[in-house]
């Protein structure tokens, strides 16, 4: 852990108490302290370290709530908030917790940890306080379009190359259409073939689409570092543009978090309902293929599907992969365990985005190792760029043989041209 700036402990503490709102009371209350929790979170499996068990991950708001309580504060008993404290936490609360919901699921007071972990980032974002890298990649999506670097004239550029080079018809900020698709910058900077490969597929169906340059980045890092304000900002891109072109349907590309985000959240955040259907690109490729809108030829490798966790745990958009996969991917096998009750990749929640992380998000990825090698095949497909970005890392550190896919890379290699 990077050695915590100097800061004014008293004053971050009271922007951090003016935050953790009271409705956490309840969940901090309900905690009976039963330890199931503790085998369900992939960083505590991975490291055996007590304190990355999700219950311990509650104990920021709870020490916090202690100290505001005023008969401890009368009595001089209320527990002081140390600079110390403040670092622990921006770790517990940061680097080791990926928002993923599986503890929730074997919780008896179904306590929702990862809601209180974004509640405790917004609380120390507040405070002056959070990772860097982290913070940085939210200012770049504010003041630049993306985290990575995809400015609109960046777009524009990406998209160009790939239609001439893959000859894909890529329309960008047409007037009208139907569908808005979104891009990952994750995706753009380092598997560009994925936007050529969604473009392939909606237009094989005959869908009416385009990209846009003022509402394209799908990615929210303003969620996940705290930033509530840039959260804010994100969302209103792609609403303003989908408006703007009279879209009916924003799809989200291979992202997790992004599609809960704007599917889950969105509303919530801009305090108006939206006014079109959000779909991820899996969601959406199963519709067409409901339609009798997807020709594929057999993907014949051996194969297993890893479900991200906010597609699927906390997105409930578990069964679409599935259907794509049936009929297609002839030699498929599901990992154990999987669909809602997946490991997380290690790296959803802004981990990836975080470079003192990576040496336990190493460590996670030999639970999906383990879980690829059990299937007896060595090709993992997944549905998420930052899933993809966080295997492809850690496979590297770990000397991993195995082979990443994508699901739309994978369908739009397949399909069959009238
Ligand atoms: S939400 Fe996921 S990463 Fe966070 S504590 Fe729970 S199981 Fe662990
Ligand atoms: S499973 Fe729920 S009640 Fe039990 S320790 Fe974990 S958070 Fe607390």
């Amino acid at each position: 852990m990077n050695a915590p700036a100097p800061i004014d402990v008293k004053a971050a503490t009271r922007a951090f108490l003016a935050q953790t709102e009271e409705h956490m009371n309840a969940y901090l209350e309900a905690c009976v302290h039963c330890g199931q929790c503790s085998e369900a979170c992939h960083f505590h499996k991975a490291s055996g370290d007590p304190r990355h068990t999700p219950a311990y991950k509650l104990f920021p708001i709870a020490k916090a709530q202690r100290a505001q309580k005023w008969p401890l504060k009368w009595l001089g008993l209320a527990p002081a908030i140390t600079e110390k404290d403040l670092a622990e936490w921006e770790e517990l609360i940061f680097d080791t917790c990926t928002m993923c919901g599986r503890c929730t699921e074997v919780c008896p007071m179904a306590i929702d940890i990862a809601s209180i972990v974004g509640q405790a980032r917004k609380a120390f974002v507040a405070a002056g306080l959070g990772p860097a890298d982290l913070l940085q990649a939210a200012e770049n999506s504010r003041d630049h379009g993306s985290p990575l670097g995809l400015t609109p004239e960046k777009l524009v550029d990406r998209v160009e190359w790939l239609a001439d080079d893959d000859e894909v018809d890529m329309p960008l900020d047409k007037e009208r259409a139907e569908v808005l698709l979104t891009v990952s910058s994750i995706e753009a900077m380092k598997y560009p073939q994925s936007l050529s490969a969604m473009a392939k597929i909606l237009n094989h169906a005959g869908v009416d689409w385009t990209f846009s340059t003022t509402g394209y980045e799908a990615t929210n890092f303003g969620y996940l570092s705290g930033k509530a304000d840039i959260a804010k900002v994100m969302i209103q891109r792609i609403l303003d543009a989908a408006e703007k072109t009279g879209a009916k349907t924003v799809v989200i590309p291979e992202c997790g978090h992004a599609y809960g985000v704007l599917r889950w959240g969105a509303a919530n955040i801009i305090g108006r309902p939206l006014p079109f259907e959000v779909l991820h690109i899996t969601e959406y490729m199963a519709k067409l293929k409901r339609a009798g809108k997807l020709k594929l030829k057999p993907y014949d490798t051996p194969m297993t599907y890893h479900d991200p966790c906010q597609i699927s745990r906390r997105g409930g958009a578990t069964e679409d992969a599935r259907y794509l996969l049936d009929g297609f991917a002839t030699h498929f096998t599901e990992m154990a365990p999987t669909g809602a009750h997946n490991w997380c990749c290690g790296g959803g929640g802004g981990v990836q985005a975080m470079s003192r992380a990576a040496p336990l998000r190493h460590k996670v990825f030999q639970i999906k190792i383990d879980q690829v090698a059990a299937t007896g095949t060595d090709t993992l497909v997944s549905a998420c760029a930052n899933c993809r970005l966080t295997f492809d890392e850690s496979k590297t550190a770990l000397h991993w043989e195995g082979k990443l896919e994508s699901i739309v890379e994978i369908i739009a290699d397949h399909l069959v041209e009238d």
